[in-house]
């Protein structure tokens, strides 16, 4: 078991202690982790009677859903409702970010993050959290998972008690959930902790099963026709090993792409010998949505933080390119396709 600070324990468990209204905020185009840890800990936290809601920049894709669905009535999407959205977070007694290293991560979200006066708790697995941001801190970067990170500070609580048959069982299943899809179903970031948190769920009661099937087994064709598209023609391998595909809106429109259907492409390059370090890059209105993925001695993080206004993890990075900024105001696969092979360039020759 990861150790978990007792004296933050204390500071926690008073603030929740305290408050009535809590707000749980999470990174913009939430994942299963986003997602897992927060609908999780929203079931624990009404299980000590509180009122609270979870806050979303932009709502999770339907793969997620099942997640969610215990607790939906709970989940407000500040792209659909702003001024409800905002007001949650402003009229909060207590605000936990999860899965985010610093309020710019929840975009719309930030500002009134910002601006509420109640105390803020980070629980957080990504490299450099924000940590003067926050009133109480739970960074840990050698572990799986948010969820896995709020699966051992739950069991710390005093009312748990090391017992993960106390949690909600909606609790359980969404953290189980997220630590699957962070971990890419146990083939990352996988620490012993990790298959203990597991095995102590499934013992617990978790459905692993029915999660995997949500999970893995219930996307729309068009994801792997896109897929098998993106592998035969659109995939480029650079001769120092930076391999990139680019999902432009003309691609994404003629194969009805959504939200989160593209999850795990930019891991599948990985697999071949002479790839270092994996790109997709996704269009969106004012940019383009960066994701990247490196072996094992090469930062994909750094890589990110560098060239594409970004970071996250040593080897599963993310960020973005601005239109009119970093590229063109209108650019091409072309434009997108020359700055990631002249930045990987510099990145592995100049060893930056
Ligand atoms: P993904 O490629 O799955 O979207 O993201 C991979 C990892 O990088 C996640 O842990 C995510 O939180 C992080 N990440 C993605 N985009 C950004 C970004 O724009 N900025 C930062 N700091 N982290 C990001
Ligand atoms: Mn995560």
């Amino acid at each position: 078991m990861p150790n978990i600070d007792t004296s933050l324990m204390l500071s926690m468990t008073e603030a929740v202690k305290e408050a009535e209204k809590i707000a749980i905020a999470t990174h913009l185009h939430p994942d299963g982790d986003a997602i897992g840890s927060s609908v999780g800990l929203m079931h624990y936290l009404e299980s000590l009677g509180k009122e609270v809601s979870v806050v979303l920049n932009d709502r999770y894709p339907d793969s997620l859903a099942f997640i969610a669905r215990k607790g939906i009535k709970n989940i407000s999407v500040c792209e659909e409702e702003p001024e409800r959205t905002s007001g949650l977070v402003i009229g909060s007694d207590l605000i936990f970010c999860l899965d985010m290293n610093s309020f710019g991560r929840a975009e719309k979200l930030e500002e009134p993050l910002k601006k509420a006066g109640c105390r803020k708790i980070l629980i957080d697995h990504h490299l450099h959290p924000e940590t003067e941001a926050f009133d109480i801190v739970f960074s840990k970067t050698d572990i799986s998972s948010t969820s896995e990170l709020l699966y051992y500070i739950l069991l710390s609580t005093p009312d748990i008690n090391g017992d993960p048959g106390k949690l909600p069982a909606a609790t359980a299943e969404a953290l189980m959930a997220g630590m699957t899809t962070d971990t890419n179903n146990f083939s990352n970031s996988v620490y012993p902790s990790t298959f203990g948190m597991a095995s102590q769920l499934l013992a617990a009661g978790v459905d692993r099963d029915a999660i995997i099937d949500s999970l893995y087994t219930n996307y729309r064709e068009t994801r792997f026709r896109l897929m098998g598209m993106l592998l035969k023609d659109r995939m480029t391998i650079t001769p120092w090993g930076t391999a990139y595909m680019i999902i432009n809106k003309d691609i994404a429109a003629e194969y009805d792409i959504k939200e989160g259907e593209t999850e795990g492409f930019v891991n599948m390059p990985l697999g071949i010998r002479k790839v270092r370090m994996s790109f997709l890059l996704k269009e969106e209105d004012d940019r383009f949505r960066v994701s990247v993925r490196s072996k094992k001695g090469i930062s994909a993080n750094r890589c990110a933080a560098e060239f594409f206004n970004g970071g996250g993890h040593e080897q599963a990075a993310g960020g973005k390119l601005i239109k009119g900024r970093d590229l063109s105001a209108e650019p091409d696969i072309a434009e997108v396709a020359e700055y990631v092979e002249k930045c990987t360039y510099r990145f592995f020759n100049e060893k930056i």
